[in-house]
């Protein structure tokens, strides 16, 4: 499994990183989303799809698999 984030949709609501600190981070100039970690290791599975369906600008992607 790896985590992709889409920077040209995100609109830095910020939720991911509230709710995964770890994983997500958003750059201080533009305030869009960041990766911290792509693999998502040491996190629920369940837990990082419902972060990506969380975000309201459907810019957080969890390829099975990778
Ligand atoms: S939840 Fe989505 S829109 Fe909000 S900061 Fe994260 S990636 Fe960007």
């Amino acid at each position: 499994m790896r985590l992709r984030v889409d920077r040209d949709r995100c609109i830095g609501s910020s939720n991911c990183v509230v709710v995964m600190p770890d994983v997500f981070d958003q750059d201080e100039a533009e305030g869009l989303v960041q990766l911290l970690d792509d693999s998502g290791a040491g996190h629920d599975e369940d837990a990082l799809h419902d972060v990506a369906y969380a975000c309201p600008a459907q810019a957080i992607e969890v390829v099975e698999g990778g």
